[in-house]
Parts: structure tokens; C-alpha cells; sequence
């Protein structure tokens, strides 16, 4: 044997060496991570900002897809299973969760249903709309309640990862004061409009967000999801409500044909502007890098036009 095959014999050992080396140390860090799988987009969101760089966080609402008519498939039950912690908002928007739970038999702690007690306090049980439709799962579209999530959600993190409670308190705090500046100015655009009142032609989501800025939503949908199609006399109830306070704008809903609202637009002389649910969001704003407070200003923006808004 030659000194050069020696030589290269050697080179080969130590490239092997760095291959296992860096990919086996990356290995170490990603075991290292929280694994976190969330239910629908805002959750998603939540848990980076409060989670940074400790956590690995799945969505499992694949782009593009309407949250309400969701359902999982048996790979997003391994995915459950295998998780340190399954995030998902409430029983009444994620119904599937709990069958989830039971199939794959996670322990309890493991699982944190983010608005349980939330969507009940919140829950003004003299509203008239609320005595109609239910509870109303859309928490994450009033920024205040936003702030809530955040809190249970950096609460479930450290359970989970008690090692690093403190990051994930920092991190929460950093990230709750975005949204209260969020809130804040929203507050101070949304103060004096011309119109009160937000015309949604899709589906009942923005009650809770309504009554924070003092609006009225209205949707011609009977609940508060977008499976149902509205009835004639609901459509038509619209149409006399845009046409009594002159309204120019039909707010649609997002990740689907905007046909009832088209209908009330064309109906009125009206024109669509996007009012962004954030259940989800498609591959063009995840490419984008929208995020809930990215997708939450635009909407504000496009209030501010609709409701004609100094
Ligand atoms: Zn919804």
C-alpha cells in the first residue's frame, strides 16, 4: 500500500468524520426541540413567536384549505401522536380534535384545547347573536383575546419544557406588547368612520372583533361557519342594510369563492374588499411570509376604507 492510498484512505475518514459530525449534531438539536402540531394558522403563528428557535412547530392545515371543512387525515394522527404537544383552539371549531385525542390515545397535558376558557368568558350570554348562533370559536380575530392565546399557549410550552419557562415568558411578553400596539392603533383607526356597520358576505367570524372597536358585524350565514348556504332572505336583509347606510364595499372572506358577497355587491353597485379571517392562508402568503399581525393590518387597511374612516 502506497502512501498517496493512505493518504486518501485518511481524507475519506475525515470526510466521513464532518458528515457525522454535522449531521448527527443537527440530529441532536432537532430531537432537542419542543415538537409542536397546531390545529389551524393563528395558533401556528402564536407558537413561533413564543416559542422561537426551541420549538418545532407544524401546521396542520395544509395551504389553501377552508379550516371550517377540514378534516384530518391518518397522517396528521401520527403527527399528533408522535408530538410533545398538540395545540388546537376549541371543541367547537375543531370538533375532530377530540376524536384525534382518543384515537392516538395522547396523555393527558399533551393536549391543550387554547380557547376553552376563553370563547366561554368571552361569551356574552345576553347577546342576541350569540343566543342564535352559539359559541363563537373566531377568538383569535379580537387582538385582546389574541393576547389570552398567547398566555396559554407560552403556559403549555413551559409545562411541556420547564428547562426554558423563562424564554418562553420573555418571548410571550415581547410578543403580547406587539399585539397590544396592534390593538392600540387599530382602536385609533377604526374610531371615527363614517359606517358602524362591517357587511360580511361570508361566514359569521368577526362578532368578537367587531364588538372590541365598537362596529356591528353582519353575514347573511345562519352560524359560524361557511358550510351552510344563506338563505334568499338573509341575502336580501343584506342588500337593505348596504343600501340604508350606503355602504360601498362588500367585505368577502378569504380561501373562498366570494359568491354571496358577489351577489350583494352586484345586487348594490358595490365593490369586494378582502376582510382576512386568518384561519388559514394560502401558499402565495405563506411564501409571502404573512403572519397574523401582517394579515390583520390589511385588514384594518381595507376597514379603513370600507367604513370610509378618517
Ligand atoms: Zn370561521
Amino acid at each position: 500500500m502506497g502512501k498517496s492510498s493512505f493518504f486518501v484512505r485518511n481524507r475519506v475518514f475525515f470526510i466521513v468524520c464532518t458528515l457525522v459530525f454535522v449531521f448527527g449534531r443537527n440530529h441532536a438539536i432537532a430531537a432537542e426541540k419542543v415538537s409542536v402540531v397546531t390545529s389551524i394558522f393563528p395558533l401556528y403563528d402564536f407558537t413561533v413567536q413564543v416559542g422561537g428557535d426551541l420549538v418545532d412547530v407544524k401546521l396542520m392545515l395544509p395551504p389553501g384549505v377552508e379550516a371550517h371543512g377540514f378534516s384530518p387525515t391518518p397522517k396528521n394522527m401520527i403527527a399528533v401522536k408522535r408530538a410533545d404537544l398538540f395545540l388546537y383552539t376549541s371543541d367547537v371549531l375543531e370538533p375532530w380534535a377530540g376524536t384525534i385525542v382518543t384515537a392516538v390515545g395522547v396523555r393527558d397535558g399533551k393536549v391543550v384545547e387554547v380557547g376553552k376558557e376563553i370563547i366561554s368568558a368571552a361569551t356574552d350570554h345576553a347577546d342576541h347573536n350569540k343566543q342564535h348562533r352559539g359559541l363563537d370559536p373566531h377568538i383569535w380575530l379580537d387582538p385582546a383575546l389574541a393576547v389570552e392565546m398567547v398566555e396559554v399557549i407560552g403556559t403549555a410550552l413551559s409545562e411541556v419544557d420547564p428547562g426554558n419557562s423563562a424564554v418562553y415568558k420573555d418571548n410571550s411578553v415581547e410578543f403580547i406588547s406587539k399585539l397590544q400596539r396592534f390593538d392600540k392603533q387599530t382602536k385609533q383607526t377604526l374610531q371615527n368612520c363614517r359606517l358602524r356597520t362591517i357587511v360580511s358576505g361570508g361566514h359569521f367570524a368577526f362578532g368578537a372583533f367587531a364588538k372590541r372597536y365598537g362596529l356591528i358585524a353582519v353575514s347573511p350565514f345562519q352560524g359560524f361557519s361557511p358550510d351552510a348556504q344563506p338563505s334568499p332572505k338573509a341575502i336580501a336583509e343584506l342588500v337593505r342594510i348596504v343600501r340604508k347606510t350606503g355602504s360601498k364595499v362588500i367585505f368577502h372572506e378569504e380561501l373562498i369563492q366570494p359568491k354571496v358577497a358577489k351577489i350583494i355587491a352586484d345586487e348594490t353597485g358595490g365593490r369586494l374588499l378582502l376582510l382576512h379571517g386568518v384561519h388559514n392562508v394560502s401558499r402565495k402568503e405563506l411564501e409571502r411570509g404573512e403572519n397574523y399581525l401582517s394579515l390583520m393590518q390589511k385588514n384594518v387597511d381595507n376597514l379603513k376604507q370600507g367604513l370610509q374612516c378618517q
